[in-house]
């Protein structure tokens, strides 16, 4: 999403006359997108900002702006924090930056806007893909879910759906510029509705874009996720054998605290159904540990379910205090140590599984989207398979942004190896 969000901006920016540079040396303004979820996101960009800001020292012409839901979270907060920031904009003003940033160079000081808009859906902005054939394209914005322990819905605002027209031109024109793999985005994508089109409906719409050939979308609330839209991904040959798709915990109470509108069982019941109706799809999940009153059965419980679903990747976190929202305000917090413990056995319990279902892809035959050259080696190519697994295989660099078959040889971590056929 902050991905997708910097490609807005770098838009609006661009329209405007301001170029990127591709030395931040050679730049006169530097902006950071941030990001709120979690304590740890803001902590690090509160280092990245210190740094760059220094210098000022030699270049006291430069402006460095925060954007985003840290911008939107702390406002003029952010300055005080750190004085030498220009500006700060907040996650619905977007617009306003060229304009800003321009009054800052006549009048040195420093502004902010911060004004939620719950209309803003920058309908009219065709994004800069920075990805090289990945492109992402936001369907919506904000949330309007309020899980307990979520900073999102306050400072994303309320849940919107951009024109379902806007966004097949935006999915045909990014074809045509050779992005291949389209990945719709929002932060509950299956609540999506634009005048009573529903999510089911514009997968079926974006399946027909004739210059795209692949489609994944995150992310997908379990309590929203529709048999209609499972049968959609089913017969759309173009949407990918991948779900991302958030567990968050395995047991009813918690799940009932973190306020997510479903039971352990719903989720698994869902888990299973994909499977019967997109063989070999790969579900990939989010999980936090130690949320508060978090107890060791119930913690067990997000461990079985875990286990018992085998995930072919689960990002995991320890629950992060968010201020302002519902379950800062709780008065059982489990220790921070005990937190650490939880995550680190659920990490270990995911590598374990990430490597069994990744060696369970040997001798399979994958048709892998070429990316780039490996990390490794020159004579190696990096791509991703439709179940959104990295696979590396020898061949010519002439095959980048080609689809080719290969057969899987090997599994070492997250990454296939494999031969093309
Ligand atoms: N809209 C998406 C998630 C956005 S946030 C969804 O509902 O699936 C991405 C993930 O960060 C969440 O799924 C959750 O697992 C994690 N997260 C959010 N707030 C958190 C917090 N306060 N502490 C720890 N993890 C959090
Ligand atoms: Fe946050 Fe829940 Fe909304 Fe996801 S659905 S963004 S976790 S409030």
């Amino acid at each position: 999403m902050n991905v997708a969000d910097s490609e807005l901006v770098a838009s609006i920016l661009n329209k405007n006359d301001f170029t990127i540079v591709d030395n931040i040396d050679d730049a006169e303004i530097i902006i950071f997108n941030t990001c709120s979820v979690r304590q740890h996101a803001e902590d690090r960009v509160l280092g990245r900002i210190s740094n760059e800001i220094s210098r000022k020292n030699s270049n006291t012409q430069l402006k460095i702006g925060v954007i985003g839901c840290m911008a939107q979270r702390l406002g003029n907060k952010l300055q005080k924090q750190n004085e030498k920031i220009d500006f700060v904009v907040g996650t619905d003003q977007y617009k306003k930056l060229p304009e800003i940033i321009m009054y800052l160079f006549e009048n040195p000081g420093f502004r902010s806007d911060t004004i939620i808009n719950n209309k803003e859906i920058y309908e009219d902005i065709f994004p800069i893909h920075t990805g090289k054939l990945n492109a992402f394209i936001t369907i919506m914005r904000g949330c309007n879910n309020f899980c307990s322990y979520c900073i999102v819905p306050y400072v994303r605002g309320r849940e919107r759906s951009r024109d379902v027209e806007d966004i097949i031109n935006d999915v045909h024109k990014t074809g045509k510029q050779g992005f291949k793999d389209v990945t719709l985005l929002g932060q509950n994508v299956n609540s999506y509705n634009y005048q009573g089109i529903d999510f089911a409906e514009l997968l079926r719409r974006v399946n027909k874009v004739e210059t795209i050939k692949r489609i994944r979308f995150v992310t997908s609330h379990p309590k929203d996720l529709s048999d209609e839209v499972i049968e959609v991904m089913a017969n759309s040959e173009k949407i990918c054998e991948h779900l991302h798709l958030a567990m968050q915990s395995g047991d009813d109470e918690i799940l009932r605290s973190m306020n997510r509108g479903y039971k352990a069982d719903h989720f698994n019941n869902i888990v299973q159904k994909l499977r019967r109706a997109v063989p070999d799809i790969a579900i990939t999940s989010d999980v936090i540990a130690g949320f508060p009153g978090e107890t060791q059965a119930q913690f067990k419980r997000t461990y079985d379910l875990m286990k018992k679903i085998e995930f072919d990747y689960a990002f995991t976190f320890k629950y992060s205090p968010r201020e302002g929202t519902k379950a800062a305000k709780f008065n059982d917090h489990i220790p921070e140590e005990t937190r650490l413990d939880r995550l680190q056995q659920l990490i270990n319990l995911q590598q374990d599984i990430t490597l069994k279902k990744y060696k369970d892809q040997i001798g399979k035959v994958k048709e892998i989207y070429v990316e780039k050259l490996s990390k490794r080696s020159n004579e190696e190519l990096a791509g991703k398979s439709r179940d959104f697994k990295i696979t590396v295989f020898k061949g010519d660099k002439s095959l980048i942004g080609t689809f080719v078959n290969v057969r899987i040889t090997d599994a070492v971590g997250w990454t296939l190896k494999g031969k093309e056929v």
